[in-house]
């Protein structure tokens, strides 16, 4: 008798820490206060605000906020030390490509470790793209790995 109210709780308890939606039920159009993306068509555009809009903060904002990357790609091996701005220019044209199509795919940082490189993005298309170009340009090794359902992806690529 008291497993339904006590489901019933953990259920809206989930959903209200569900505060990095790949899909939202945004009303259109709306748009993000911060990096002016509009939700329309089912899909955030970069178009021009539309007059009347709703105001939130988009899913990739969002993530930037809180740092809570939906990519994760991690470098190693000796090649990107000694390549390492040429290799910076094809994550930086990577970004570009994919922020000028998908406003949710962007690059958030590049943190260098003793071990490894680890770049991180607000969305997983754009970190699979970063390591299939880096595959393409300088072959090595490539791996990816997805986790939660899909909305989260670790790619690795190596090259001695
Ligand atoms: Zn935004």
């Amino acid at each position: 008798m008291q497993n339904v109210p006590f489901r019933k709780d953990r259920l809206i308890r989930k959903k209200r820490h569900d505060v990095h939606p790949t899909r939202g039920d945004w009303p259109e159009p709306t748009t993000c206060t911060q990096c002016g993306a509009v939700y329309t068509k089912g899909r955030w555009a970069w178009e021009e605000r539309p007059p009347n809009a709703n105001e939130t903060v988009c899913p990739a904002c969002r993530r930037i906020a809180s740092n809570y990357p939906a990519g994760f790609v991690e470098i190693r091996g000796r090649f990107y030390r000694e390549h390492q701005d040429e290799i910076h220019n094809l994550i930086k044209n990577v970004e570009a490509q994919q922020k000028a199509a998908r406003p949710l795919e962007r690059l958030m940082n590049i943190a260098e470790n003793p071990d490894h490189t680890l770049v991180t993005t607000t969305g997983i298309h754009i970190a699979r793209r970063i390591g299939e170009s880096l595959a393409r340009a300088y072959q090595g090794e490539l791996s990816f790995q997805y986790a939660d359902g899909e909305k989260r992806i670790r790619v690795f690529w190596k090259r001695d």
